[in-house]
């Protein structure tokens, strides 16, 4: 058994605390970096700018976690779903999203996810483990190999809750951002949470300007709770109050994600409880036509009840959007991503 430590593991200070701790001189680190996550290598032999002696070294100590694609699907819409396997077999979905001079990736942070929410394919398959911040950020260097060009634009809403992998995504969006990795700005970095009110406020005191989505789908506490159970414990007054604080804090404004489901998030009360939520906070409302996701028993709400939510809250000061969904047809669409456990 292969008993080194993935360096895929460790964040950029660790990586620079255990060279300090070897002896070895600050630059290296970002030598070995840049070979990782700029150049994408996978065994420290092909680092030809450092030392035979100190490869050897390395290579004793740390593996890198690799990460290869085993499926590739292609939508009408250029919309490209890959499912990515990680040494240990564990599989997982990534997409890749063009549109113009963008190309946006939507990368797993865990495999699985452990929240259950009823009407997410992910969540109603299970959670198996958490990634390892090279294995998210390997994710985009697939995506941006497969499609010949830079990434300009990351999501964290593939499969899992980054909140509860917190350090590793942090750390995956560091490598992500930094010129020594693909170099994407923060603010085309995204983070997709179902709303852990102490992963927010972490957040919230990040010194780079990451950009924040909040999965709310209902402002009806009840609602809430049956549909995402993971955060039943969490009230929608303090989750509010916590969204309040980081625009306060950041001067930011989150996205509110709400995916319409027929009857049972789309109703006059609903619609209320939304307004009065949203209003008078820094937030956009982002309405998503649910995607029916086998055994959920939910519906997409009709055309009409998306434009009365969505005229009502224009109506009301809050700035929204409805989603234009791609790769549905691919199943590569939010919600739709589960990995196929491979025998
Ligand atoms: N766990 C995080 C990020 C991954 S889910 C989160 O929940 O935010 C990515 C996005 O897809 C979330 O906004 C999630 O609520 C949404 N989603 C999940 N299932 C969906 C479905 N069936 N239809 C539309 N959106 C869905
Ligand atoms: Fe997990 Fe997000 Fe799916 Fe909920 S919506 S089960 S938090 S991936």
């Amino acid at each position: 058994m292969d008993t080194r430590c993935d360096i895929g593991s460790l964040s950029r200070e660790q990586i620079a605390e255990a060279f300090g701790a070897l002896g070895l001189p600050r630059f290296r680190a970002g030598q070995v970096v840049r070979w990782l996550y700029g150049r994408g290598a996978t065994d420290f032999d092909s680092m030809s700018d450092l030392p035979e002696s100190l490869r050897q070294e390395l290579s004793a100590r740390y593996r890198i976690g690799g990460a290869e694609v085993t499926a590739r699907q292609v939508s009408a819409d250029g919309t490209r779903k890959y499912l990515v396997r990680f040494d240990d077999g564990t599989s997982v979905e990534t997409v890749g999203l063009p549109d113009g001079d963008r190309l946006t990736v939507c990368f797993s942070t865990q495999a699985g996810c452990a929240m259950g929410c009823t009407f997410c394919a992910t969540g109603r398959a299970g959670f198996t483990r958490d990634l390892t911040g090279g294995e998210m950020v390997r994710q985009v260097l697939l995506v941006a190999d497969d499609f010949g060009r830079r990434v300009s634009n990351v999501v964290a809403m593939g499969q899992g809750e980054p909140f509860a992998n917190y350090d590793a995504t942090l750390a995956a969006l560091r490598f992500m951002n930094s010129e020594d990795g693909p170099g994407i700005g923060a603010r085309h970095i995204t983070v997709s949470t179902c709303g852990i009110i102490a992963g927010l406020r972490r957040f919230a005191a990040e010194p780079e300007q990451f950009t924040l989505a909040v999965s709310l789908h209902s402002a009806v506490q009840a609602t809430r709770d049956r549909l995402m159970p993971g955060v039943r414990g969490v009230p929608l007054k303090a989750l509010r109050e916590a969204l309040v604080a980081y625009s306060e804090h950041t001067g930011r404004r989150p996205t509110l994600e709400y995916a319409l489901a027929a009857g049972v998030n789309d109703t006059d009360a609903e619609l209320g409880a939304l307004v009065a939520f949203a209003r008078g906070m820094l937030a956009h409302v982002n309405l998503i036509p649910v995607n029916p996701v086998a055994d959920a028993g939910l519906e997409r709400s009709v055309a009409a009840r998306v434009s009365l939510f969505r005229d009502t809250l224009l109506q009301a000061g809050v700035e929204t959007s409805v989603r234009v969904e791609r790769g549905t047809d691919i199943d590569a669409a939010c919600g739709q991503l589960r990995q196929r456990h491979e025998a």
